[in-house]
């Protein structure tokens, strides 16, 4: 099963791709992580990427699109993959699209996390992560990217079919039902 799980900064994406890896057999493939310990390694992808991640600013799609390929191949992935973070513009959906089906495999799934914006603010000022992107100037501006770059990559997987919008607020354990038994149902 491969899975994309999608919404806003500050939506649970992160938290809630935990718990469906474990529970299901999972990869986890984070790019915004993953983009975090290249800088925290100093890699020279790391290098590229940091002044892009500290403004809030998407990463160029083939960066993005290079890394994730590489990644893919890895044994984690064997059994299936929950994408949290990715693809985030309609090019990086469209490229996706094109590794997977070199690989004979397709998104089974995309998972909105529906979360109101004031909400949301509010948990990324509150997470204490210490992420240099969560003051509020700079999780405003994400949230213009993801409006204006982002959230039209909806429409690209409504256009196929198999799109969930799940409710974000509540509890972690809340959600996480509301993800099970759209997971529960595609099994069956
Ligand atoms: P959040 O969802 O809270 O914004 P992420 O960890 O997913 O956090 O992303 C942090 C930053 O990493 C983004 O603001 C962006 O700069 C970069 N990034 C992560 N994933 C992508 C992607 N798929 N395409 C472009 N940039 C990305």
């Amino acid at each position: 099963m491969n899975l994309v799980l999608f919404g806003p900064p500050g939506a649970g994406k992160g938290t809630q791709a935990q718990s469906v890896c474990q529970n299901y057999g999972l990869g986890h493939l984070a790019t915004g992580n993953l983009f975090r310990t290249h800088i925290s390694n100093e890699t020279p992808l790391g290098l590229r990427v940091k002044s892009i991640l500290d403004s809030g600013e998407l990463v160029p799609d083939s960066i993005v699109l290079d890394m994730v390929k590489e990644e893919i191949q890895k044994d984690d992935f064997k059994n299936g993959v929950v994408f949290d973070g990715f693809p985030r513009t309609v090019a990086q959906a469209e490229g996706l699209e094109e590794v997977l089906l070199n690989m004979g495999l397709t998104i089974d799934a995309f998972i909105m996390l529906d979360v109101p914006e004031e909400m949301l603010v509010q948990r990324l000022l509150s997470r204490g992560e210490g992420r240099s992107d969560d003051t509020e100037e700079k999780i405003t501006h994400r949230l213009e990217v993801y409006r204006k770059e982002t959230s039209p990559v909806k429409g690209y997987y409504e256009a196929n079919g198999h799109v969930y919008s799940i409710l974000g607020t509540g509890s972690i354990d809340e959600v996480y039902s509301r993800i099970q038994s759209v997971l529960d149902s595609l099994r069956k």
